[in-house]
């Protein structure tokens, strides 16, 4: 198939559209994957910030309740108070809080701020490390100078009913920068691969999709050569023939004998060209299935005719043709009747060609539950397996010397076996070397009782 370039180029485009659109298809499921798994990160992280947020504030609370605490509070929680700058510089970590160090390794900061949002006391980063921030919203992703990022969620304090400040309480979010990443470098790689390997697998389907495609141009490119060498046959006949008539003609010695002759050889030949292109026709038109002519046949008594009428034929081949019809009652069928004896007398005239002199041809007619069973056996010379594969393809010939002795071209059994399909049947081929052969044909028939 590669070595055609026109199926060549077509199973490259096929190829190409099918990794696009699989390649589209995965970029959109990698990007779908990445916003899941990043948006799951994040609720895992918010809900165990929250969790931690709300111990601490838990645990702060009522001590704030009481004047003076708050310097007690922050030696619990090695708070560093933010009188001047400087000494908010170098906060105490946060590691051996009871709460935070449940956590660790993710560093966390705690800010206790007033409500103008300035801050009161730290721990876990120095001021200059925080972010800037604002009381709400109540949770905030920031970046710090640094181009570190923390999440934050703010709780009010209150004392007596009454807000003075926020506590709020952040959380790296080096963990998940590194998970994405890792995600994101993942996809990158995954991605590419997956386009490779979709690739490869798209060339090799469009390969199987066109393969049945392939197999028809190339019978219909064998038909045609066939069909322009069997026309060129006849042709070059006719054509020789003619110019030796015109010879003749020119030497005015050509007697009235030889030009019956010569006109009978043309008349032969046109004669042989007809009935191919009229055999060519009749296929075209079974393979478009156009609508025949639908009546009621009685296969008894069209074998009973065709034997009639084959007898000559068998008889000067000195071939005992006879039917056997093998039931009482008529055996109908709706089909097209012309065509039903064109099938059944192929195969009798092929069957009396193949049986040497002396032997038999017998046209038996008989019916299962719902197909009409027509035999055709022979003691002829027999088909050899290999031909009996080929035997029903176009211009097929056993022995292509004796078909042209016969005049065939080889579409007989093809006829037959496209009007057989027309009729909704089908045939088959049982032979031996030698032996003979029986064709099989099975057709529905159809009860017309009252
Ligand atoms: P054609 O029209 O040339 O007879 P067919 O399609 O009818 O061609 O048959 C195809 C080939 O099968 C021919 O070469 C023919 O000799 C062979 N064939 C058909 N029927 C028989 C048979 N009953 N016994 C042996 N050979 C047969």
């Amino acid at each position: 198939m590669d070595q055609n370039r026109l199926f060549h180029q077509t199973r490259l485009q096929l190829a190409t559209w099918y990794a696009g659109v699989m390649g589209c298809i995965l970029g959109l499921c990698g990007l779908g994957v990445y916003q899941v798994v990043a948006h799951a990160y994040r609720e895992t992280i918010d809900q165990g910030l929250e969790s931690v947020a709300h111990a601490i504030h838990g645990s702060i609370e009522p001590t704030l309740q009481q004047p003076g605490q708050l310097r007690q509070l922050a030696q619990q929680l090695s708070l560093e108070f933010c009188q001047t700058q400087a000494n908010c510089l170098t906060p105490r970590s946060l590691a051996n809080h009871p709460v935070t160090s449940a956590v660790a390794p993710v560093s966390y900061y705690l800010r206790l701020s007033s409500l103008s949002n300035t801050p009161i006391a730290i721990a876990g980063l120095s001021l200059d490390q925080l972010p800037l921030t604002t009381a709400s919203p109540r949770w905030l992703t920031l970046t710090t100078v640094s181009g570190k990022h923390f999440r934050q969620i703010s709780l009010p304090l209150q004392v007596k009913d009454q807000q003075w400040g926020y506590l709020q309480i952040g959380r790296s979010l080096a963990d998940l920068d590194q998970h994405l990443a890792a995600l994101r470098l993942t996809l990158l790689l995954g991605c590419p691969v997956a386009l490779v390997l979709i690739s490869l697998s798209s060339w090799w389907l469009a390969g199987l999709a066109m393969r049945p495609i392939y197999h028809s141009y190339e019978q219909m490119h064998q038909f045609t050569a066939d069909a322009a060498h069997e026309l060129r046959t006849p042709l070059a006949a006719m054509q020789s023939t003619i110019e030796s008539a015109l010879l003749q003609a020119q030497a005015a010695t050509a007697d009235v004998i030889s030009e019956n002759t010569l006109l009978t050889t043309l008349k032969r030949q046109n004669l042989r060209l007809s009935q191919l292109v009229r055999d060519l026709l009749l296929l075209a038109r079974l393979e478009r299935q156009e609508p025949p002519k639908h009546t009621v046949c009685c296969l008894n008594d069209l074998i009973h005719d065709l034997v009639e009428e084959l007898a000559s034929l068998a008889i000067a081949a000195q071939v005992k043709l006879t039917a056997q019809l093998h039931v009482c009652e008529p055996i109908s069928l709706t089909g097209n009747e012309e065509q039903l004896y064109r099938l059944v007398s192929n195969l009798i005239d092929n069957a009396i060609k193949a049986t040497p002199i002396n032997g038999e041809v017998v046209v038996s007619l008989d019916r299962s539950e719902s197909y009409a069973i027509i035999q055709v056996h022979d003691t002829g010379i027999g088909i050899d397996p290999e031909a009996q594969r080929h035997i029903f393809d176009r211009f097929y010939r056993t022995q292509v010397d004796r078909s042209r002795q016969t005049g065939g071209a080889g579409l007989g059994l093809a006829i037959a076996l496209a009007i057989v399909q027309a009729h909704q049947g089908s045939i088959h081929v049982q032979s031996q070397i030698g032996k003979g052969s029986t064709f099989t044909v099975q057709l529905p028939w159809v009860s017309f009782k009252a």
